[in-house]
């Protein structure tokens, strides 16, 4: 059970995660996030920090430490658990606060970053001390180790949860930190921004379990957007693949990794409400769906290029150039379009945008669209027929499409609009496609 920063960022809502976690006797393991709000705080620090601003630095671990200090006097009523708690919190914020002295690197911006999970965990931890809800807390820097590719193993992964499981045979409860890792050099590190559902995917995989649940706060996958469009309504089911289509590309929820360790796996993931835990929320297994349109969901962010050559004609091995430069700049190409004298393909990071450039200007003529985002349309079987495609384009008639991608799987189809016009189009297929 993983529950996310809002299903925890009040301490009646961690009084509720304890009655969730507790309301069958079957044995679990539970994966928090930070409290919600904290890893954005977190980051800030770490930002003033990197442009040498200590003071401003300073302000704001004062200011996170003074609702920590609230927080606890909500989540607590023993007098010895909150003095345990008090310490706990001196403890993390007097590690900040040394850190305020050293000089700023990247390793220590992740060290930084990690209180949110250590923190949340722990207190959540002496509030079940409390309840007298027997537990374990595992510490996840223990297991939850990245390869030389920064990439999580699941195999080593388990050896190492297996090894601190079994040293509590009859315990039917543990908790433990999201997030939260070491890279391949021992040092603290993290599974990036909403990577407490890959820890939780991770964690089930590892230990094999039944399930996995995601509590958060939103009754499962809904079939558009909530943030950007006015009516969306929950999904009941969807595939391993469509679930990832839909992470992949956007859909908040979960994060864009999480559903392959559960997948290879095969543990269904549910995705539940914790303000509202009877709700029916989203089932995630391999079993496929009904066919037609499930959701769509939006990217962000994305960078189209263009490489445009007349040496492509009638040639091969042009495109091996063109993606070993990707390549070279561990850069990941999500779309991909083609035409005899042209190639298009899409990024959604810029970090070594200009040496890319720079490579492929050796290979033709380069343009570049920066500020685009990719609508990702998601279903079962969707590119098939032709009617799914006509639809979407009868209700984008206004729309500039820069690519489309369509046939690459059968349950995805994706296109690409400036970013100024992402909205509207989240509306208008919304109301195309889904009649809402
Ligand atoms: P948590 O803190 O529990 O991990 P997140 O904020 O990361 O929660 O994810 C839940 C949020 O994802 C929802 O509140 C909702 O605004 C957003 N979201 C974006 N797309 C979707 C979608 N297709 N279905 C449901 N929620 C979505
Ligand atoms: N606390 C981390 C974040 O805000 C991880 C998570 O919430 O899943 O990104
Ligand atoms: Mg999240």
């Amino acid at each position: 059970m993983k529950f996310g920063g809002t299903s925890i960022g009040k301490p009646q809502r961690m009084h509720g995660v304890a009655r969730l976690i507790t309301s069958d006797p079957e044995p679990k393991i539970v994966v928090l996030s930070a409290v919600s709000g904290t890893t954005n705080a977190l980051l800030d620090i770490a930002a003033l920090l990197a442009k040498g601003d200590r003071i401003g630095a300073k302000e704001r671990i004062d200011s996170l430490e003074q609702q920590y200090n609230f927080f606890i006097k909500e989540l607590l009523t023993g007098s010895k658990e909150l003095e345990h708690a008090e310490h706990v919190l001196a403890e993390h914020f007097e590690f900040l606060n040394i850190i305020l002295k050293i000089s700023y690197s990247e390793a220590l911006s992740k060290d930084i970053v990690a209180q949110g999970e250590l923190i949340s965990t722990k207190l959540f931890s002496i509030y079940l001390q409390q309840e007298k809800i027997d537990h374990i807390l595992l510490a996840a820097l223990e297991f939850m180790h990245l390869d030389s590719n920064d990439e999580p193993q699941i195999g080593s992964i388990r050896v190492k949860l297996m090894q601190h499981l079994q040293q509590f045979p009859d315990q039917k409860l543990f908790l433990t930190q999201g997030f939260v890792c070491r890279n391949v050099r021992g040092e603290v590190d993290n599974l990036r921004r909403g990577g407490s559902d890959y820890s939780a995917s991770l964690v089930a995989a590892a230990a094999n379990a039944s399930i996995c649940e995601i509590w958060t706060d939103i009754s499962g996958m809904h079939n558009n957007d909530p943030r950007v469009v006015d009516k969306t309504i929950p999904i009941e089911q969807l595939s391993f693949d469509e679930a990832a289509e839909l992470a992949y590309f956007g859909a908040k929820i979960l994060h864009p990794a999480s559903i392959w360790p559960a997948q290879q796996h095969q543990i269904p993931v549910k995705l539940l409400n914790t303000l509202e835990p009877n709700a029916a929320g989203t089932l995630i297994s391999q079993q496929s769906t009904s066919k037609g349109v499930k959701a769509i969901a939006a990217k962000d962010g994305i960078t189209a290029i263009n490489i445009k050559s007349s040496r492509m004609l009638l040639a091969y091995g042009f495109l091996r150039k063109v993606f070993e430069v990707f390549e070279k700049y561990r850069t990941p190409i999500d779309m991909i379009t083609t035409s005899e004298v042209a190639v298009s393909v899409t990024i959604d990071t810029s970090t070594a945008l200009k040496k890319i450039i720079k490579e492929l200007e050796s290979l033709g003529s380069v343009t570049v669209d920066q500020h685009q985002t990719i609508i990702c349309i998601v279903g079962n079987e969707i590119s098939g027929d032709g009617s799914t495609l006509k639809k979407i384009f009868d209700c984008l008639r206004s729309i500039d499409i820069r690519m489309v991608s369509y046939g690459g799987s059968a349950h995805n189809i994706s296109i690409l609009v400036p970013a100024t016009q992402k909205k509207q189009v989240l509306q208008q297929l919304n109301t195309g496609l889904f009649g809402l």
